[in-house]
């Protein structure tokens, strides 16, 4: 930041710009011109996104749009059945419906989404179906639904029998109280049957990707918070709370608890912290602190956390609570995971 604002100051000067404001400056002068080139590359949220991340790295290492890579990246954790988080096999809302929320963004600024979609394995790829043949943003429910039929996509049931086996041993308590810091454990078992049933899962695949030509894109696909009310709407379909693009500074995408996300338009204020000259993980971190200091109280039992990545290909992360992971593939390695730093 510090040697950002320097070359600003600089360049300002000798060019004689010292009357224009921060927007017009960056309109005038590169971004980081001396940073080598760290693209292509692909990130995701959590221990899952390695496998999402090899797919989207046969997009983008053969020269593809990551545009592309993030939507077959993200294609692999919605068919995994035993993420329950994501997709089909997903956990159910408290009344048995599984219902999903997907969210994409290009480059150009184009997006879409869906909201509390029934049905249909593949989400993300709804999502992208409305920003291409649509003149809207986002479509919900029933309508998103009768869409996705047009398109030619399939009915399918989401519900699997150890989602539905979750569901009903949660019944017996129907207490709503989101567990943080469970979400690694209960993935690294991979054994839904062991989902203790007055416990409650959430997670998010939010993937951000870099293409050789330096374009960057985003999804973000989840089923949300396990056994919501029927009808309840994350972060993650939400453009700018559960992700943002902009091609000229970054992305940014969130997972953890949704409500506190889309009350502080986490990952809009992420890429705008960017563009201000924030690293990506000092962007993060600030979005984090918005929430905590506005709810401290509740900011103690709650997981969120934040992941962006700047125009370079520079890459950050931070979240509340310990425990938060992400993954990172480019052309040096394809499988890392790294721990993301948190305010606990
Ligand atoms: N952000 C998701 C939601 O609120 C859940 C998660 O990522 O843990 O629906």
């Amino acid at each position: 930041m510090f040697n950002r604002r320097k070359f600003i100051k600089a360049s300002a000067l000798s060019a004689g710009l010292l009357a224009l404001d921060k927007t017009s400056m960056a309109d005038v002068l590169p971004t980081n011109p001396k940073t080598a080139k760290n693209f292509p590359i692909v990130i995701s949220t959590w221990d899952f996104g390695i496998a999402a991340n090899a797919d989207a790295w046969k997009v983008l290492s053969k020269g593809g749009r990551a545009l592309d890579a993030v939507e077959q990246g993200v294609w692999v954790p919605e068919a995994d059945e035993k993420n329950q988080s994501v997709g089909y096999g997903g956990l159910p809302d408290r009344d048995g419906h599984v219902t999903l929320d997907a969210c994409i963004m290009d480059e150009f600024g184009n997006c879409g989404a869906v909201l509390a979609l029934e049905h249909i394995k593949h989400p993300i790829s709804v999502a992208r179906k409305v920003m291409e043949k649509t003149p809207h943003v986002m479509l919900a429910g029933d309508g998103a639904l009768r869409f996705a039929l047009e398109q030619g996509f399939k009915k399918e049931n989401l519900l699997t029998p150890a989602s539905e086996k979750a569901w009903k041993e949660w019944l017996k308590t129907a207490k709503y109280a989101p567990v943080m810091n469970v979400e690694n454990k209960l993935y690294e078992k991979a054994a839904p049957q062991k989902l203790p049933g007055n416990q409650y899962n959430h997670d998010t695949i939010g993937m951000l990707a870099i293409d050789d030509k330096g374009n960057i894109s985003g999804a973000c696909t989840t089923s949300g918070m396990a056994y919501k009310l029927h009808g309840r709407i994350g972060d993650s379909p939400i453009i700018g709370a559960g992700l943002y693009i902009d091609n000229e500074i970054g992305g940014a995408t969130s997972t953890g608890v949704g409500e506190e996300v889309v009350r502080n338009v986490g990952s809009f204020l992420v890429v705008e912290l960017m563009r201000q000259g924030f690293t990506p993980e000092a962007a993060c971190k600030e979005a984090v602190m918005r929430i905590i200091k506005k709810k401290p109280e509740t900011a103690k039992n709650i997981q969120v956390g934040f992941l962006a990545i700047n125009k370079n290909g520079e890459y950050g992360a931070y979240a509340i609570q310990q425990g938060f992971s992400y993954a990172v593939c480019n052309a040096e390695k394809q499988d890392l995971l790294i721990k993301g730093k948190s305010y606990y």
